[in-house]
């Protein structure tokens, strides 16, 4: 049947140019020219029908109006329309239902000619009395038989003039008929303007926001563009945005896809599927659009709509809308994801060039942790390393003053764990979940922790840990960031360390411990440039040519040793001992007086005179310098202490001299 939004197909085939000479009340002519054509035929029932009605209304008092009932009958031979009889009438009560006509409407529509048919010639009983007339109505370009207008008149009443009555009323039938089939061919060419108007429309906007979709390289400004521009086209409808991925966005449209929830099953459904799923309830449709990129789908867009207010169109907008952003979207992302990559490359290498550029191990660690501090936005920062010797951590550089240098046992908290495990740790909430009781977070009141063994060699050597106040404050990013400094950051400790022993052992003497003379050189001359006085004692064994004579060379190092440790455990810290060549050692003490530093050397011949075993005596020769000593050198300085000693010696040795 037809619909009144329907469109025939001649009017498909017959849209021409308005025409210019036409009144203002009259339709333009081309629309008066349209027609019906064949194919139209099996939908024209409900417009024959509606004509007729319009037929009924305007041939009220015509002659022959309301003597006979009228039929309408399609050319398929459905009966479309009839007339009511009145109570009054001859015509039996079921005359429509009858095979009123029957024969004369076949023989009108193989003959296409208006057909009477006489009473004695029905097969029907009750039609008996009744001659039948047809009229078969014809398109008005195209000669199509488009409709058989019968009726009945009691037998003997017809007269040749009532089957021209008939024709007329045909004719005036057909009148109506194209009245309405104008009217509808001028509605719904309106309609599919309107329709194609706000197409065009929606696909200015649809190409505007996708081109300024897909000029957006951040995924923040993909969605609210979409968010927004819904918002603008249903401002009646309400849009939620649901993401898969571990994105937290500022807009609070924006949610995170969650599956557990009931009500979110269409997103679930749109999501794992790929495919547009809606529901309706009441006046509402609830529309969840995959947001699909090339790579997989990222989300679900959630449209919840007033029904009348969504057709056809609508749906194919949103539809292309969402396609076009899970386009964009991925777009934004993977762009996003490069520059996060080549940002972490150029971090990672700056890091590393800087971890290499000092080899002293504090200066590289207290720069690794403002570094850390500022690449995590955490709140705190600790690089620890491992002794093996003494089987604890101990906290290398941290911004925590408190807990720079603590110890702590080898499996006591993360450290402990990592040390086993060797992996890395994320935590999103120690106070909800402790693993592991730790002091770090403990006395920095820490929830969130990200934490990184340094290995070497697949050996532990250390750990760093990054922590936050608040919980979740480290993205799965991070973590895997955190892991590839850590690297970086084990070279750089190893790199130090390694470079802190091999000085070490450079500027230390082998046997005893002591400082060698070229660091003790070292370190006088810039004294004598930075301090305003100091002093210096040589300390000699005495007869040490018989103590290796008599006890041998082996227990004469013991002995050297011995006399060496004395010493050290006689000064204090920033005293220099070194072993000044041989059997003789030296030790600079700075910003001390001879009369202080002669002290100091008592206390050592009288402890190596009591305490060495076998028992050897030191004889000690001092010197000191002043601000005042105008060519004062290292060389002078030991020149003198020299001749102090030769003195202490000709004095029968076990002594001390000043110079
Ligand atoms: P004096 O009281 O005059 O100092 O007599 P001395 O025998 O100690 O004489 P001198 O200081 O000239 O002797 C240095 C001796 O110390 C020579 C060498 O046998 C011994 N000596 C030097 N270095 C070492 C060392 O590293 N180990 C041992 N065992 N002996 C050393
Ligand atoms: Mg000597
Ligand atoms: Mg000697």
């Amino acid at each position: 049947m037809v619909q009144s939004d329907g469109m025939y197909d001649s009017i498909r085939h017959n849209q021409t140019k308005n025409h210019p000479s036409r009144t203002p009340n009259e339709l333009p002519l081309w629309v008066q020219r349209q027609d019906l054509a064949e194919s139209d035929l099996p939908y024209i029932h409900s417009l024959l029908a509606i004509s007729f009605g319009d037929w009924l209304d305007q041939i009220e008092g015509f002659p022959w109006q309301p003597s006979y009932p009228f039929l309408l009958i399609h050319p398929d031979g459905t009966k479309v329309a009839w007339q009511r009889c009145e109570e009054s009438s001859p015509y039996p009560a079921d005359w429509k239902e009858s095979s009123l006509g029957v024969n004369a409407v076949s023989e009108a529509i193989q003959t296409c000619r208006p057909t009477l048919l006489k009473a004695d010639e029905h097969v029907s009983p009750q039609l008996r009395g009744f001659d039948s007339l047809a009229v078969p109505i014809f398109t008005r370009s195209t000669g199509l038989p488009c409709a058989i207008l019968a009726s009945l008149i009691p037998a003997g009443m017809a007269q040749a003039g009532e089957l021209k009555l008939l024709q007329a009323a045909a004719l005036h039938y057909r009148s109506c008929l194209y009245s309405r089939f104008e009217l509808l061919f001028v509605k719904d060419l309106l309609q599919e303007n309107n329709a194609s108007q706000k197409e065009d429309h929606r696909r200015e906007i649809l190409a505007d926001v996708l081109r300024r979709m897909y000029d957006h390289i951040d995924v923040e400004s993909v969605l609210s563009e979409v968010i927004d521009i819904l918002e603008q086209v249903y401002p009646m409808s309400r849009t939620d945005l649901f993401l898969s991925q571990d994105y937290s966005s500022t807009n609070e449209k924006v949610k995170p896809l969650a599956f557990h929830q009931q009500e979110m099953d269409i997103c679930w459904k749109a999501f794992m599927e790929g495919e547009m799923r809606e529901e309706s309830e009441g006046s509402r449709r609830r529309l969840a659009l995959p947001l699909t990129g090339k790579q997989g789908v990222y989300g679900v867009l959630l449209l919840d709509v007033a029904a009348s207010n969504f057709d056809d169109s609508d749906l194919r907008f949103v539809k292309t809308l969402s396609e076009g952003a899970g386009g964009a979207f991925e777009k934004a992302k993977l762009h996003e994801q490069a520059n996060t990559l080549i940002g972490e490359l150029r971090l990672i290498n700056e890091l590393t060039q800087r971890l290499n550029s000092s080899l002293k191990l504090s200066d590289t660690m207290q720069f690794a942790t403002s570094e850390l501090l500022s690449i995590f936005k955490a709140d705190y920062c600790f690089i620890l390393q491992l002794d093996r010797v003494n089987g604890h951590f101990i906290v290398m550089s941290s911004n925590v003053p408190s807990l720079t240098n603590e110890l702590f046992d080898k499996d006591y908290g993360f450290c402990g764990v990592m040390l086993t495990t060797k992996e890395p740790i994320i935590l999103s909430d120690y106070r909800t979940a402790t693993p592991v009781a730790s002091q770090l977070m403990d006395v920095t009141d820490s929830r969130s922790l990200l934490a990184a063994p340094l290995l070497l060699n697949g050996e532990v050597i250390g750990a760093v840990m990054v922590a936050h106040a608040l919980p979740n404050h480290f993205s799965y990013d991070n973590y895997k960031l955190l892991q590839i400094l850590s690297a970086h950051l084990g070279l750089a400790v190893s790199n130090s360390s390694l470079h802190a022993e091999v000085r070490r052992m450079v500027i230390t003497d082998n046997l005893t411990g002591l400082y060698a003379r070229h660091y003790l050189n070292e370190r006088i001359h810039r004294k004598l440039l930075q301090d305003a006085y100091g002093s210096l004692i040589l300390v000699d064994i005495d007869h040490f040519k018989k103590v290796n004579d008599t006890f041998g060379h082996q227990i004469g190092d013991a002995i050297l040793i011995q006399v060496s440790s004395i010493i050290r455990s006689a000064i204090r810290d920033s005293d220099i001992a070194a072993r000044w060549g041989g059997e003789e050692l030296a030790i600079y003490l700075p910003r001390l007086t001879m009369e202080q530093a002669t002290r100091v050397a008592e206390r050592i011949r009288l402890r190596v005179e009591e305490e060495t075993n076998p028992k050897v005596t030191v004889s000690c020769g001092l010197s000191e310098w002043t601000a005042s000593d105008d060519k004062i050198s290292v060389e002078t300085l030991f020149y003198r202490a020299d001749m102090a000693l030769y003195e202490a010696k000709n004095n029968g040795r076990n002594s001390v001299a000043i110079g």
